[in-house]
């Protein structure tokens, strides 16, 4: 007789368990800003001046700052841009206040990495393009020691770069993409997620030989199935492994407008909901600019930091008793700036104030022409529809949750 094996239901307590357990990593400070330890998921973005542009760059890297970015990446293609860094570090001191910065090094940049790492907080690196290997047109495999041989002379080129970063206390991005493994990765692992993490633990131990620590992997891909297994694949080694570094999240290339927001959400927020990340970069085809606001909601939806109000409504149907569209609208307007405040706006009496979610205000409503207003689940006042913004205001001013905008 043929068995059919029941799954093993999740404890009770698990199931109900509503809050993030975050992975534990170690704190790893960029420069007035700390990555991983208690620390909230930080934002980052990266600038698209290019860098010997001291003015646009300092702007750019203002503008994000401004709002939200919480470290600002930049690109050094060569040594005058390295030098160019040390300027836009100078002139933000001078006029504005400073920044961490982060500087993207690759193509054979050893010399660009060393210089640059005078003048910013951390330096990425892509291992897959840190060392050049030529390619041999007929080469079927790699060879134990062709493997140790290049391993070799990749530590000999990071190392001064390990040196000088850990001698300033400074951090190092292992910033793996998918698009980008060596060729002695791919042929030894495949171009799979198991290559993309091996080439970050080779970095890595390289880093922990000579003492340093100060360490952030990511590992991007730009299809969320990859991206997903090759981060938490990561996460076993290292726990196997007992290393405990931050993650940087991100899905490359992701494209913009609304599919580059949801494909970005589908990876990143996936991770983050398993406790895995510890700061994230949305990639979008678009102004930097457009990538903070989808960062913090991402953050804000999984409850991880509150940086605006959480509005709770309805999808609003037959019983719906006044235009949601428009109300949602206008309460919107009158009270974005009560950060950490949740408002729910719900189309009626009979199933909104069961679904709104513990929100701390509700506007619901009533009947024909009238709303009710809620304080929790304590329906307060009833008001005419006209009268609602302004009363459910009137309400938070009596409670002294007010501020104004
Ligand atoms: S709260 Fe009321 S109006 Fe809104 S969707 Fe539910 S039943 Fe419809």
């Amino acid at each position: 007789m043929q068995t059919i094996e029941q799954p093993i239901a999740p404890r009770e307590d698990k199931l109900l368990d509503t809050t993030i357990h975050r992975r534990k990593t170690r704190a790893v400070k960029v420069g007035n800003v700390t990555i991983g330890g208690n620390n909230p998921v930080v934002v980052q973005s990266m600038i698209n001046e290019d860098t010997l542009d001291i003015d646009g760059s300092v702007a750019g890297i203002r503008r994000l700052h401004e709002i939200g970015c919480e470290i600002v990446r930049v690109t050094v293609p060569s040594m005058a841009h390295a030098r160019a860094l040390a300027e836009i570090k100078q002139k933000l001191a001078d006029t504005y206040q400073p920044v961490p910065l982060v500087a993207d090094v690759h193509h054979n940049g050893m010399k660009i990495a060393l210089e640059v790492a005078k003048h910013v907080d951390k330096v990425r690196i892509n291992p897959g393009l840190y060392v050049f290997e030529k390619p041999k047109g007929d080469r079927t495999e790699y060879t134990e020691t062709e493997f140790k041989e290049i391993g070799a002379k990749i530590k000999e080129t990071l190392e001064p770069l390990v040196i000088s970063l850990r001698d300033q206390g400074k951090a190092m991005r292992i910033g793996v993409n998918h698009g980008s493994l060596a060729e002695r990765m791919l042929f030894t692992y495949g171009d799979t997620p198991e290559g993309m993490v091996e080439s970050a633990l080779e970095f890595i131990k390289i880093c922990e030989s000579l003492d340093f620590k100060n360490l952030i992997i990511s590992l991007k891909a730009s299809r969320v199935p990859v991206m997903l297994s090759a981060y938490r694949l990561m996460v076993k080694k290292m726990d196997e492994l007992g290393m405990d570094y931050p993650l940087h999240l991100g899905v490359t290339e992701a494209g913009d407008g609304e599919y580059g927001r949801i494909k970005s959400t589908a990876g990143i927020g996936t991770l983050l909901a398993e406790g895995i990340g510890d700061t994230i970069r949305v990639s979008l085809t678009e102004a930097p600019e457009k990538e903070i606001p989808v960062c913090y909601s991402i953050l804000q939806a999984l409850g991880l930091r509150k940086t605006m109000v959480e509005y709770v409504a309805c999808p609003s149907c037959g019983r719906t008793l006044f235009n949601l569209e428009e109300v949602l609208h206008k309460v919107r307007e009158a009270t974005k700036h009560l950060t950490g405040l949740d408002i729910a706006v719900m189309g009626c009496i009979v199933n909104g104030p069961g679904e709104m979610a513990d929100a701390d205000y509700g506007y619901v409503g009533r009947q024909p022409g009238f709303i009710s207003l809620y304080r929790g689940r304590e329906e307060i006042r009833k008001v005419p529809e006209e009268q609602g913004v302004e009363q459910l205001i009137q309400l938070i001013k009596d409670d002294g949750r007010w501020v104004d905008p």
